[in-house]
């Protein structure tokens, strides 16, 4: 894969020490700003191909300098992704209001940071021909719509695989049911929590042929995670 220009405008040195590391040794090209207007400078010197985004900043914040990058029709195009310490919902829907194309809230792991990263790319057309999303052993060919684990393939229902597909790119991280349903069948369509509950159970019992199926946890009372092992 050729390496992507990933703009990283965040205050914080060590976070941004951390980003420029797992960024450098995922194979991306990270230019550093520490707030807009540094951001601004490296913008127009080198569009970079995506922007990781934090949304609290001295001056100009992150949401305000997004908000007016979605308005100009040169830098429209280029994703942004939202760091954020906040969790709060409607933080979220107002990142995503204001063109944002992903939203990460502090702490992340490097590997959801990448595979979000990853998703974002291929999904504005950045990365092409590369259909696949690799997590580990596991292999989800989004245009074959096939799922393997390293060289055997899985047999799974349109539903497993959409659900596969957000759980590969949201590692590590625990989503309620309401989460899983808005993200996986979408907002307008009605469907009861328990049916989550079945799904997950089939997906289980596909991977627990593989010995797999510690991938998806139940956290009690608040929903499901899906983690690989390093
Ligand atoms: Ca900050």
């Amino acid at each position: 894969m050729s390496s992507f220009n990933i703009l990283v405008v965040e205050d914080e040195d060590a976070i941004r020490g951390m980003l420029m590391m797992v960024l450098e040794q995922s194979g991306f090209e990270p230019v550093i700003a520490a707030d807009a207007e540094e951001a601004q400078k490296a913008l127009d010197d080198n569009p970079p191909d995506l922007i990781l985004l934090d949304w609290m900043l001295p001056g100009i914040s992150g949401v305000e300098w997004a908000r007016r990058l979605k308005k100009e029709p040169i830098y429209r195009d280029i994703p942004i992704i939202l760091l954020t310490a906040r969790g709060e919902e409607e933080d979220k829907v107002r990142g995503l209001e204001i063109g944002a194309d992903d939203y990460i809230t502090k702490p992340f792991s490097p590997k959801e940071l990448v595979a979000r990263i990853r998703a974002v790319l291929r999904r504005s057309g950045k990365i092409q021909g590369l259909a696949q999303i690799t997590l580990g052993d596991l292999i989800l060919d989004t245009e074959q719509h096939r799922l393997s684990i390293g060289d055997k393939q899985l047999e799974v229902s349109p539903t497993e695989f959409r659900l596969m597909h957000f759980f590969m790119t949201h590692p590590d991280k625990v989503y309620s049911r309401t989460q899983l349903l808005d993200q996986v069948w979408g907002r307008s369509v009605y469907i009861e929590e328990r049916t989550i509950d079945v799904h997950i159970r089939r997906l289980r019992k596909i991977l627990e042929e593989y010995g797999r199926e510690d991938l998806v946890q139940t956290v009690r009372g608040f929903g499901y995670r899906f983690s690989i092992a390093d």
